[in-house]
């Protein structure tokens, strides 16, 4: 069966333009959702579109919203009738396609932390193996307590989903990220950079008890280098799916299996 990816990422971070590079690099190997009700322009041709299902600009004026509730009402709107893109993907998955890529919604949160999210991802998960690909805008992790704030909402949601990760350090064409990898393989790394940051003593001593709670956390990751604008890392993002794969099929599926 088809490894499903489910693309997430704070706003900005490159979750769209990397899945375009996916779509390159796989062409017909992949099966191509989005679920972004809001976006205006993509630069691929998904097959499942939530846009041709929801209507967001009549959502918003419609239940009268702003732009992230009318986010998480198209959601809703469309995880009711998530049945039918499972029955979709049941027909149209063959033994050519060995990918089903999906992209998410700007805000992270109008995905990971709303009721249509989790459906959507159980939903999944239940069908085909399935892993959370984390897109990180490395430029902006400079700061080592930005860091810190992106890789406590990846644990958050690794947990909580349960699934296997791949972390993307994403724009490594602007931006190498060799020293991020370093505090996350060596926590005394990270100190030494709080310690330089300067600032508030009481922050600094959270960030350092978080790191050291995070260590572990650090150690299941599966983690590579890529740029969305360029295409490099693709290769490498596709061995860590497939270890992910198989540590999907040990994990998660065992216990689905079990509990039946
Ligand atoms: P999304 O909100 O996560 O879907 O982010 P987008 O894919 O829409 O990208 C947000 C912005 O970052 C756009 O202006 C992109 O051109 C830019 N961007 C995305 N990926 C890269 C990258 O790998 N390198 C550079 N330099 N810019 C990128
Ligand atoms: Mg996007």
């Amino acid at each position: 069966r088809p490894t499903c990816h489910i693309i997430v990422g704070m706003a900005g971070s490159g979750k769209t333009t990397y899945m375009a590079q996916l779509v390159r690099k796989l062409g017909s190997a992949c099966y191509i959702i989005n679920l972004d009700p809001a976006v205006t322009h993509l630069s691929y041709t998904p097959q499942i579109d939530i846009r041709d299902t929801v209507d967001y600009k009549k959502v918003m004026s419609e239940y009268n919203l702003g732009p992230n509730g009318a986010i998480v009402t198209s959601l809703n709107l469309f995880s009711t009738k998530f049945d039918e893109v499972l029955n979709i993907l049941e027909k149209k998955v063959n033994g050519e396609i060995k990918h089903i890529i999906i992209d998410t919604p700007g805000q992270i949160e109008s995905f990971t932390w709303s009721a249509s999210g989790t459906i959507i991802t159980s939903s999944l998960s239940t069908s085909f193996p399935t892993l959370m690909t984390y897109i990180i805008d490395t430029p902006k992790c400079s700061s080592p307590s930005t860091f810190m704030s992106n890789m406590l909402y990846a644990c958050s949601m690794m947990y909580r989903s349960r699934l296997p990760m791949v972390v993307c350090f994403n724009k490594t064409d602007l931006v190498g990220s060799r020293v991020l990898i370093e505090w996350m393989d060596d926590y005394t790394k990270f100190m030494d950079a709080i310690d330089s940051e300067g600032g508030e003593s009481y922050y600094n001593s959270l960030n350092r008890s978080l790191s050291m709670t995070l260590d572990r956390f650090y150690s299941t990751l599966k983690k590579c280098s890529v740029s969305g604008a360029t295409g490099e890392g693709v290769e490498e993002y596709l061995e860590r799916v497939e270890e992910g794969r198989v540590e999907f099929f040990e994990g998660f599926w065992k216990d689905m299996m079990t509990r039946r």
